[in-house]
């Protein structure tokens, strides 16, 4: 590393142990590259110490051999400059030094005019911001912060005396109080790392932003990139700053509690129906939508309300509002969806629809539950996004397309769904019926809940507090000349006997099961206490699937593995003595998650005689298991092999959904 970039830089080597991190507080470079997690020191060690005063204004790089998300967001909330993960093009760093190299001058530029400003104002002599800056070099600091510490000039006057020379607005952050929807915008370590305070929206739709130094561009453009609003810097203290973080952001202090006895005295409901809330609860749905999330989770903290969404299957940080925000959010929320505000201690659901930003009709599932700090709120968005084209477009190919194809063309029988929750089994259901569903069938399900609605399909939902369960919605149902029916889970052997019933007197039947492969869901039935017999006359087609995430093809990087290496991940037999297969790594259209999208892995199996004569002689689901095997079937895990190597999914994901 270091001989490549000799030619350019002066370039220092440190183990990552704590002489390093002496070295960096003693004598800080002009850019850092660094590992997330060294043998010696805490993972984010580093990290927080490019935290301090000192090292604030040294951009850094971070290399990981981890490409996880969580990574890249800790990395970008510490303020990484920028993320690389191993193994990475020398050129690509080269590339992201310089940048990094271009903002520093940038930012010393944006000093010396400061310096220039004051001297203009007659405020300071030019020898006295020589000094200063020198002072300001070694130590890192602000140059406003060493001209106010020396006692060269006041904060009061500093902060004057730039406002005159620039033309921008003085904020005195002890009167003005950022709005909550502005505070919303921007996470709290990063108001922390670059000093900025978003106070409001103005009419022109522009972010008003307190800085302590207003020619910092390179804060106002990451600020401008993350909010995507114009932004209006106004100046401020250091010290107005200092303590209006103190009040926002933290559990103690004493104005922070006196803000507090004011906010109980205000009615939470009235609180709820402040646009501002509105605006930032309408705001961070919109967000989730357009980012294809399923799932919101706000879960109050000690200090923060955190929000997290669910995209493609995983979890990641949204937000962060400041806990005086949260019983406000909170409420709204369940205004929403038409639940008691005034009832806190017990779990509630709700439902609603909402017009996003984009214009997009979503609806939304609500659901409240007691904790430690407060209430957690999940909201779950149901799809909107168009049902896969073609059953080929949920990821079943050759063999396993063509059995199914042929299962779903007859007019009976029983076809199971099975795998764990998540695993795209409603997809995949909703897809097939919306296939075949024509003028000539009748087509009637019982779920729970309706995920999805379908045009020209009768949907019921099963209520148990009414009553309406699977077996009594089925048993109606069978009365009214349906073709083809679904229900939605078979979980006891009521309703499994009027499902299969049903197939074997001319209807289709479509069901799905929480079991791990087809050969289990047979055991299943059966030990449900569905007879044998029947299992194999009712049962044509059991379909076992997983969903894993695709692999972003804008960024994916290609990546070769032994062996050796293979087997001992778990993957099983090697198929050749070297694999090529791609990494994810993270771009702007994969929001730096590096998938996009999900793809099914299926086993599908078809009962034939000599299988139907198997399952109605009790035999054991290794045995059914290894006859499929002979048939040629696929199982899940051999399609993810085969979706890894051919690039369409990572191995790192295979193993996380195998696994
Ligand atoms: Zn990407």
């Amino acid at each position: 590393m270091a001989a490549y970039f000799d030619d350019t830089y002066d370039v220092e080597t440190r183990r990552g142990d704590e002489n390093a991190l002496r070295n960096l507080r003693e004598r800080p470079p002009d850019v850092l590259l660094t590992e997330l997690a060294f043998a010696a020191l805490e993972s984010d060690e580093v990290l927080r110490l490019m935290n301090t005063p000192g090292l604030r204004g040294v951009p850094f790089v971070v290399l990981s051999t981890r490409t996880d998300f969580a990574s890249f967001e800790t990395a970008h909330r510490m303020g990484a400059a920028d993320f690389l993960t191993k193994p990475f093009r020398f050129e690509d760093l080269r590339a992201k030094i310089r940048d990094a190299v271009d903002r520093r001058r940038q930012r010393t530029a944006g000093r010396l005019k400061l310096g220039a400003l004051l001297v203009a104002s007659g405020l300071v002599s030019q020898q006295q911001t020589e000094a200063a800056l020198a002072r300001q070099k070694a130590d890192g600091r602000r140059l406003g912060e060493v001209l106010v510490r020396d006692g060269l000039v006041s904060d009061h006057d500093l902060v004057q005396a730039l406002s005159g020379q620039l033309h921008i607005e003085v904020a005195d952050l002890r009167q003005v109080s950022p709005t909550p929807a502005a505070l919303g915008l921007l996470p709290r370590d990063f108001i922390i790392r670059h000093r900025v305070l978003p106070l409001s929206i103005d009419e022109a739709g522009a972010l008003v932003l307190a800085m302590t130094d207003p020619l910092d561009v390179v804060s106002i453009d990451e600020v401008r990139l993350r909010t995507k609003r114009k932004v209006r810097p106004v100046i401020c203290t250091e010290s107005g700053f200092d303590e209006a973080v103190s009040i926002f952001f933290s559990t103690r202090g004493k104005l922070r509690e006196q803000r507090d006895d004011e906010a109980q005295q205000n009615d939470e409901a009235a609180q709820a129906q402040d646009a501002s809330i509105i605006e930032i609860v309408d705001g961070l749905i919109s967000d989730a939508v357009s980012m294809k999330a399923s799932d919101i989770h706000l879960e109050p903290r000690e200090d923060v309300l955190h929000v997290r969404c669910r995209i493609d299957g995983v979890l990641h940080e949204l937000r962060e509002y400041p806990a005086q925000m949260q019983p406000g959010i909170i409420s709204r929320i369940k205004i929403m969806g038409n639940m008691d505000i005034a009832e806190r201690r017990l779990p509630q659901d709700g439902r609603t629809s909402l017009e996003t930003s984009g214009g997009e009709v979503v609806d939304l599932r609500l659901s409240s539950i007691p904790s430690l700090y407060g209430e957690n709120v999940t909201i779950r968005i149901l799809e909107v996004s168009p049902l896969p084209p073609t059953l080929g477009s949920l990821g079943l190919t050759d063999g396993s397309l063509k059995r199914f194809e042929e299962a779903i063309a007859k007019p009976e029988g029983g076809i199971i769904i099975c795998g764990p929750t998540g695993c795209g089994k409603s997809t995949t259901l909703y897809t097939t019926l919306e296939l075949i569903k024509s003028g000539e069938t009748k087509i009637y399900t019982v779920e729970d809940p309706i995920e999805r609605k379908l045009h020209g399909v009768v949907q019921t939902e099963v209520k148990p507090t009414i009553g309406l369960t699977f077996a009594k919605a089925l048993r109606s149902l069978v009365r009214a000349d349906p073709d083809v029916i679904m229900v939605g889970e078979v979980r006891d052997v009521e309703t499994a006997k009027m499902a299969a019933d049903a197939a074997v007197t001319g209807h289709l039947v479509f069901t799905t099961l929480h079991t791990n492969d087809a050969a289990s869901s047979i055991h299943r039935l059966v030990e449900m206490g569905l007879p044998p017999y029947l299992v194999a006359a009712a049962f044509r087609c059991i379909v076992s699937q997983r969903l894993v995430r695709r692999l972003c093809r804008h960024c994916r990087k290609p990546h070769s593995i032994k062996a050796s290496r293979w087997e001992e991940l778990g993957l099983g037999k090697a198929p050749k003595r070297q694999m090529h297969v791609y990494l994810p790594v993270g771009c702007g259209k994969c929001f730096g998650t590096g998938y996009l999208g999900r793809i099914g892995l299926f086993e599908v199996l078809t009962l034939d005689d000599e299988l139907r004569d198997l399952i109605a002689g009790g035999c054991a689901a290794g045995e059914l298991r290894a006859a499929a095997r002979a048939r040629g079937v696929e199982t899940t895990h051999e399609d993810g092999l085969r979706k890894v190597l051919e690039g369409v999914t990572s191995h790192l994901e295979l193993l996380r959904v195998i696994a």
